[in-house]
């Protein structure tokens, strides 16, 4: 069984890092804030002093940052990954980054031997405590295959969908898709209410037609509710929204609808709403109506 080396214990992370002892493995971790891994140690798993420590005595190192930069310092920084893997290791890559960095990345540890994985992930917080993650993964598919049952440790829908950087193109092509359905619930629901239809009805009317979807039916009833409680905070959507109009200008695609929804998200973060879970949304689609609710 591979020695694994995990990066990054934050709300992803620590789930995902438990659920890989839980499997077995022998694991390794570092987290910046060193008191947060304390109780990954308690669990079982060894401590490293840094990113090159922990790389040094691991065949496959997972990094679970936030943002592209964050993952550039981890893996190619001085005291990073690349100082300390050795030939024949596997870096993968699970936070949600920028394709082409994770492409000059993987360029870089090739240069060492180390074969690279991009392999975000769907599913929240929950999916990450229940196993039941959906990994979208790019590399190699021969490392695919030998990486296969640590993502069976972690997820259920795993998918290897192409080369370097294409496993962040899918879980791009997934931030459309459900933020721009996100945007079509909040405008039906506020629609509804102006309109003095019950908007629980219309929502039970609508679910099990053509207009039903995930959006539709879990974040549709909490806008109705007022529970703004974030399940998936509209900062980190930026972020992948963000990544998303970068990745779609860099191969001249137009993305319409997905540059008008990060820019209402734009509306909530000057409303300090940023923290909030995106269904959110609906509070800049009310304010264009002037129908604000609190
Ligand atoms: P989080 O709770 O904010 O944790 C971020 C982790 O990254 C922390 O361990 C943090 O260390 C570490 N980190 C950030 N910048 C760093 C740096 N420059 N150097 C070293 N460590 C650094 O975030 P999360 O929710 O786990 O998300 C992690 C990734 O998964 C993100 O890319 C996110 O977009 C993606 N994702 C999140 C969800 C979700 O529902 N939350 C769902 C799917 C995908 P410290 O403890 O020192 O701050």
């Amino acid at each position: 069984m591979e020695r694994i080396g995990f990066i990054g214990l934050g709300i992803m992370g620590r789930p995902m890092c438990l659920n890989l002892l839980r499997a077995g493995y022998r694991v390794t971790v570092w987290n910046r804030t060193a008191t947060k891994a304390m109780d990954m140690t308690a669990a079982g798993a060894e401590a490293a002093a840094s990113p090159k420590e922990l790389a040094s005595n691991a065949d496959v190192i997972i990094t679970m940052v936030s943002d592209s930069p964050d993952v550039v310092e981890v893996i190619l920084g001085e005291q990073g990954v690349v100082q300390g893997a050795g030939a024949g290791s596997v870096v993968i890559d699970m936070s949600t980054i920028s394709p082409a960095v994770t492409r000059d990345i993987a360029a870089r540890l090739a240069q060492k031997g180390v074969a690279m994985l991009d392999a975000p992930v769907s599913g929240g917080d929950t999916g990450a405590v229940n196993a039941t993650l959906a990994i979208m993964v790019g590399g190699d598919k021969d490392v695919f295959y030998k990486c296969l049952p640590i993502f069976q440790a972690m997820g259920k829908a795993i998918t290897h969908v192409g080369g370097n950087g294409m496993g962040q193109t899918v879980k791009l092509c997934n931030q459309i898709l459900v933020s721009v359905t996100n945007m079509a619930v909040c405008e039906a629901v506020t629609f509804a209410r102006a309109s003095g239809v019950d908007p629980h009805i219309m929502i039970e009317a609508t679910r099990n037609g053509a207009a039903g979807s995930w959006q539709l039916a879990n974040l549709g009833p909490k806008i109705v509710a007022r529970d703004f409680a974030p399940g998936f905070m509209i900062d980190l959507q930026q972020k992948d929204l963000r990544l998303a109009l970068e990745a779609a200008r860099e191969v001249l695609v137009a993305t319409p609808a997905l540059s008008l929804v990060h820019q209402l998200f734009i509306g909530n973060q000057a409303h300090a709403e940023g923290g909030e879970g995106t269904q959110a949304l609906v509070k800049s689609i009310e304010r264009l109506a002037a129908r604000e609710k609190r």
